[in-house]
């Protein structure tokens, strides 16, 4: 009788008891299921088991599958910044080694480096079966393009942020987005002088920007402080990710335009204003600091101003082309002429969402390579 108390009082019925012997040799057979069905192929990055590609993290990321010429993968570059490896040097496999500035250069005309559903690479016509990749990468930037929308919203007293980029309040914020002025190509315009209004703003702090390293996922992050989810594998949205700052600015009773050419990388509704090129000179951008001159002086509190033109030269000449140097010198004019009608107190950031590299026709983006990825952020009070 004690004996049949007890094991009342443990709570467990007979059947119960079978059910606890019996359930953890179900889940040991469904766990070994799945653990096999993952390990059908996997590749290891640089040796860690935390940075690997398998069927799981494939199927994670299969909305940013790409299909040429009837092969369908998902870019090698999807998995590494999802493992935070880059910017990417050069990528080795199979005793071999692509540096990825060749890997950018062919994928502006051919097809980048994929990993096809069954775990081989493929790239430049051949398919490679791997179980491990080894990436050399090259110093990233504590800074990230990220930390622009909570540093002006803490500035302008709307929310306040940890480690903000800009050190005082304000009441008025000028942004200057220049398209594709990368790291390297401030460096070479700075020590020839070309950009004086620019380099007058100070040292600029050395940033990452988010992949795809392309205007329309750099200036929704810009605006909203959020990375592109990469999961979801809409990259090329203009749609923002969240409430961007010019949003939250102005339900705060402040003013905030964006001033751009005829077309946006990013939808803002009724926070921008267009600007044809009404003198027919090529470029809106002259047409677009004369319409930041009318808004500064009418009151906009945040102003963002974007110069286009600097990326689409570059395009079509080159990152350090003669043509590009004088696209960026043009840049600057007109930035420091609007600059001369800041009032004290007036903060100026500048802001670059992607540099660019050399391809066959001129110069591109999008990659993962330090040259697409490093941008310079000035920030400079009047
Ligand atoms: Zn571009």
């Amino acid at each position: 009788m004690a004996e049949r108390r007890v094991y009342n009082g443990g709570m467990m019925s007979a059947p119960a008891g079978r059910i606890a012997v019996i359930l953890p040799f179900i889940f040991m057979i469904l766990f070994s299921g799945c653990v096999t069905q993952d390990n059908t192929w996997s590749m290891t990055i640089n040796g860690d088991q935390d940075a690997i590609i398998n069927e799981s993290v494939y199927n994670k990321m299969i909305n940013c599958s790409s299909t040429y010429d009837c092969i369908k993968g998902i870019p090698l570059e999807i998995f590494l910044y999802y493992y935070g490896i880059y910017p990417v040097e050069s990528v080795s496999f199979a005793d071999k080694t692509y540096l990825w500035e060749d890997v950018a250069y062919v994928s502006a005309k051919d097809i980048e480096m994929m990993v096809l559903p069954n775990g081989t690479v493929f790239y430049d016509g051949a398919i490679t079966q791997t179980d491990h990749i080894n990436v050399d990468v090259s110093d990233l930037p504590p800074v990230s393009t990220l930390s622009i929308a909570p540093s002006i919203l803490d500035a302008l007293g709307i929310e306040d942020t940890e480690g903000s980029i800009i050190e005082n309040k304000t009441d008025r914020i000028v942004l200057f987005y220049i398209d594709g002025m990368g790291y390297g190509r401030y460096l070479n315009a700075s020590s020839e002088g070309i950009i004086n209004n620019i380099t007058a703003m100070g040292p600029p702090i050395k940033a990452i920007d988010v992949y795809p390293s392309i205007s329309r996922a750099n200036s929704r992050a810009m605006v909203t402080g959020i990375a592109p989810d990469i999961t979801k594998g809409d990259l090329k949205s203009s749609m923002p990710d969240g409430v961007t700052i010019l949003h939250k600015v102005s339900d705060n009773g402040l003013k905030a335009v964006w001033v751009g050419g005829i077309s946006s990388p990013v939808y803002l509704d009724d926070h921008i204003v267009y600007n044809l090129d009404s003198n027919a000179n090529g470029s809106q951008d002259d047409e677009v600091a004369e319409e930041a001159i009318r808004q500064y002086e009418s009151g906009a509190d945040l102003m963002i101003v974007h110069f286009k033109n600097t990326d689409s030269v570059m395009h079509d000449y080159g990152p350090e082309s003669a043509e590009a140097r004088e696209a960026l010198s043009y840049a600057d004019a007109l930035a420091g002429n609007i600059i001369h009608h800041l009032d004290p107190g007036t903060v100026v950031i500048i802001f670059s969402d992607h540099g660019g590299h050399y391809t066959e026709e001129g110069g591109n983006h999008g990659t993962l390579l330090p040259e697409d990825m490093i941008v310079p952020i000035f920030v400079h009070t009047i």
